[in-house]
């Protein structure tokens, strides 16, 4: 995939370069750039806290444990249960799981995405790759033609830590590893390579939120963000929207306490990008499908009252939500409006809303 590259950005550049020097300070070219973070066009200073960062997965790649964790999640495929499906085949074999995928890594595209929470985005944009097939299978899916699809093509895992080294070298703040789970094994060993060749970018684990605690475990220090979806509160309705995944409620719950176990809060750096921590979605549905008022006092009782939670406000009804009357429609105004004074009501105070809410 070909990524554009932005004239508007060099010119910034170039006549940031100019301001500078006019102004007295060392001059660019004098400045030692070694083991700094590569931008292959320099189109952005690199910030200070972007600088210092060293991403937790650096220290186990030096010491040879990243490649082992990836050896015991590639393991794991042999009788896969790398998410709450466990369905038992032998990925390594050939055979496809519920999620459709064997060993073969299948993505769709990588590129640097701008539509993704700002404190992921800054000017660089977070460095997204979309992984093909899932093991949630929603009913009303935004990228259906990725996750149920079968949207993408075959890769290998060197491809893979060459694309996190090309986003890297775009500018991007960070490697966004979209519907990651079962490529997890993939994942690891590929960063383990890229560390080898210089990455050094924070990892953001893009996930359904429906994950095995088990699994989290072996990424404890290689992932430095989570970004877990909260969908349902009701195990009922998550078997109704998401192929008789009932367990959602209560597996997305352990989930969340272990990813902040791991991570703990996300907190913006001084130049306004996050870096660590969790950072939790929640999409509002119509008719309060995704039960709102549960989702947000659960939050507010397990975890921090200043815990990062995004309120989205953009379902549209996409795929097959159009045989379901009840989210066949986007939300209102209003049922946003309602969802908010629920995660305020619950004691949320670091909340992310869309907007044109607050105008
Ligand atoms: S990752 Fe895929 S094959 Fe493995 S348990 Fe989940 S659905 Fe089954």
């Amino acid at each position: 995939m070909k990524i554009q590259f932005k004239i508007s950005s060099r010119r910034q550049f170039i006549k940031s370069l100019c301001v500078f020097c006019a102004s007295g300070f060392t001059p660019l070219w004098n400045i030692n750039f070694k083991n700094k973070p590569e931008n292959e066009f320099g189109k952005e200073p690199v910030s200070p806290d972007a600088e210092q960062f060293v991403p937790s997965f650096l220290n186990l790649h030096k010491e040879g444990e990243l490649r082992k964790r990836g050896k015991i999640l590639w393991d794991i495929m042999k009788s896969c249960r790398l998410c709450p499906r466990e369905c038992g085949v032998n990925r390594i074999e050939g055979e496809e799981g519920f999620c459709h995928a064997s060993s073969n890594l299948e993505i769709a595209s990588f590129h640097p995405h701008f539509g993704e929470e700002r404190s992921l985005v800054g000017k660089g944009g977070s460095g997204t790759i979309f992984f093909s097939n899932c093991g949630l299978r929603c009913v009303f899916c935004i990228n259906w033609e990725i996750s149920q699809g079968s949207e993408g093509s075959v890769n290998n895992i060197s491809d893979l830590a060459d694309m996190m080294l090309q986003l890297q070298k775009r500018g991007c703040h960070n490697i966004n590893v979209v519907t990651p789970t079962h490529y997890s094994a993939h994942i690891v060993l590929a960063l383990d390579i890229a560390a080898g060749k210089g990455l050094r970018l924070p990892v953001v684990y893009n996930t359904c939120g429906w994950e095995r605690p088990e699994i989290l475990e072996i990424l404890d220090g290689i992932v430095d963000i989570y970004l877990p979806d909260f969908k349902y509160s009701d195990g009922k309705i998550a078997a109704k929207y998401s192929s008789e995944a009932e367990t959602y409620p209560e597996l997305t719950k352990a989930a969340l306490l272990e990813m902040h176990r791991q991570v703990g809060k996300a907190q913006p750096a001084k130049d306004g990008l996050i870096r660590r921590g969790l950072m939790i979605r929640h999409l509002v549905m119509p008719n309060n499908i995704g039960g709102t008022k549960e989702v947000m006092k659960w939050i507010a009782e397990n975890l921090p009252k200043d815990t990062y939670v995004n309120i989205m406000s953009q379902y549209r009804p996409m795929y097959k939500a159009f045989d379901f009357p009840e989210i066949s429609k986007p939300i209102s105004r209003e049922e946003y409006r309602q969802a908010i004074i629920w995660a305020e009501q619950a004691g949320l105070t670091n909340l992310d809303i869309q907007g044109w809410y607050r105008e």
